[in-house]
This record gives structure tokens, sequence and C-alpha cells, in this order.
């Protein structure tokens, strides 16, 4: 095996999930760097394998980056793991591979489970594009504003289903908020425990969500599905703003009609009925 990194995902609940090539890339590795070495070593204890672990997680990766590079450089190779699922997503090891890229030392990925792209699939929502949103502020204040930076840039034209991580005791509030910010009626999904024994996709909207899990208690690990906004109600939220701009810039009647209509994804029809009663205003 050639000197380098190999990011290796492994299972997030199913150890069966965990395939050959991520096995073999353990075991060739001269160490694998893991975010917890009791979970990563209980994992290659049931496959047999006995490998040198270094700790690698959000506390030290800053230091311990730079040295792991020089190693690699001089010639060994390193496989990163986290506790679960693809090493990054949501995990350490972003700074060690940007470290890596940047030394030139050879970066490649045994690909396997995520959580946030196997409840995109399950959820019955529009699968692209898609925005993984990771894990909302875990307090009120701040996560109402991350929700409101978000509807900001559907207003502003992103129509992508959104994917969220989420504990299972937040839950319900953070249903309850994003039922404020994008809709009762958006549809969504929560995927809980996947790949596990209890696994369980609930879909329906978000309001109807949040009203289940303000009674229902959530239990493991879950995420939450957003579908799109839907594009007449992020275009007419803009229309006449989109429209006093053009008339602003002195564009014709015609003329800010089609550029409004380009801007908000609304018929040209409704937008230049629109825009004559603005411009007779
Ligand atoms: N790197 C991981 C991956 O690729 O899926 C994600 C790590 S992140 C720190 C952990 C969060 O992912 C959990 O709190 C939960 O929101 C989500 N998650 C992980 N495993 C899951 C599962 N089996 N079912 C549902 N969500 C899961």
């Amino acid at each position: 095996m050639r000197p380098g990194l190999v990011l290796v995902a492994t299972p997030i609940g199913n150890l069966a999930d965990l395939s050959p090539r991520a096995l073999a890339a353990l075991k060739a590795a001269d160490a694998v760097l893991c975010e917890d070495s009791r979970v990563t070593g209980g994992l290659l204890a049931r496959q047999g394998v006995a490998a040198t672990m270094i700790p690698l997680h959000d506390h030290n990766e800053a230091a311990q980056a730079p040295r792991l590079v020089e190693r690699m450089m001089a010639g060994e190779h390193f496989a990163l793991v986290s506790d679960a699922g693809t090493p990054l997503v949501n995990d350490p090891g972003y700074r060690l591979v940007r470290a890596a890229i940047e030394a030139g030392v050879a970066v490649s990925a045994v690909p396997g489970p995520n959580a946030a792209v196997m409840a995109l699939s399950l959820s019955g929502l529009p699968p692209h594009p898609f925005l993984f949103a990771g894990f909302l502020p875990a307090r009120a204040g701040p996560r109402t504003a991350e929700l409101a930076r978000l509807r900001g840039l559907e207003r502003a034209g992103l129509g992508a289903t959104l994917v969220f991580f989420e504990a299972p005791h937040r839950l319900a509030e953070s249903l309850a908020a994003m039922a404020a910010a994008f809709g009762a009626g958006r549809p969504a999904a929560v995927a809980r425990e996947l790949t596990k024994r209890f696994e369980e996709v609930r879909r329906d909207d978000l309001g109807t969500l949040a009203d289940h899990y303000a009674t229902a208690e959530a239990r493991g690990e879950i995420c939450v599905v957003v579908g799109p906004a839907p594009a007449e109600a992020a275009g007419e939220a803009d229309l006449d703003a989109a429209l006093r701009a053009a008339f602003a810039a002195g564009l014709s009647l015609r003329d800010a009609a089609a550029s409004a209509a380009e801007a908000t994804g609304l018929k040209r029809r409704d937008v230049y009925r629109r825009a004559l009663e603005l411009g007779e205003g």
C-alpha cells in the first residue's frame, strides 16, 4: 500500500455494513486514526484486526495534523475513521485532509454508510439539489436565527431539500422551530435509528411531525429532512421587491416583468399582471 491517507467509512449502526474494502484498508494501515479508541477498538476487535490506533478528535486535530502529515511524507500509511459513518461529515478529519493535500500526500477514500444521504434517499423528498446543514445550534435563539438565515436563502431562490442531524432530546423543539420558519405545511421526514433494529422513517408535514414529537419521546439517532420551498411561495414573497428594483433601474414595464419572472421563477403572465398594478400604483 502506498504512503498516504485513506478515509474509511464505517457502519452507522449495522456492523454488516463494514465493506470488504474498508476492512482491507484498516488491516493494511500502519495506524488507524480514530475519534475514540474505545469505539474503533471494539470495531477492530470484532473483525480480528490488531491495529495501532492514534486518537484524532476536535481537541487535538490542529496540533496533530502537521505531525501526521510529516509521518506520511516519510512513508507511513494511515487510515482515518470516525466513530460511525463517513469521516469528516460532522466528524473530525477536515484539517488533516487539507494539510495532507497541501503537502502533496496522496488522499483516497473507501466510501460507505452516511446517515444524511441514507435519510435523504429514504425521505421520499426530492433528492437533488440538497443542502446538508448538519446540527442546528442547541440554544433556541441561535437556532431560530439559523433557520431564518436558511429561509432567507430560500427567499433568495434556494430550492433545495435540507438535511439536518438532530439530538433526540431536541427533536420536538427543533421541529416546532422548523415549522415556524418554513411553514407547518412543508413536507418533511424524520429518520431514526437507520440501519438498526428500530429503524423508522416518519414522513409528514412539519406541523404534524412537530405535534407528534411534542408528546412522543424520540429515541436514538436522528436525521430530519425538509423538502424544498415551493417555487411559487419563494417567488411571490420576492416578486414586488424584484419588480421595484427593476423599475428603479429604469427598465420598461415589459423588461421589468421579464427580469422579475427570471429572478422569481414565477409565470411571466402573472408577473406582468403584477408589474402593471405596481406600475399604475
Ligand atoms: N459521520 C456520520 C455519518 O456519516 O453519518 C455522522 C456523524 S454525526 C457526529 C452523528 C449524527 O448523525 C447523529 O447525532 C445523528 O443525527 C446522525 N446519525 C448517525 N447515525 C445515525 C443513524 N443510524 N440513524 C439516524 N441518524 C444517524
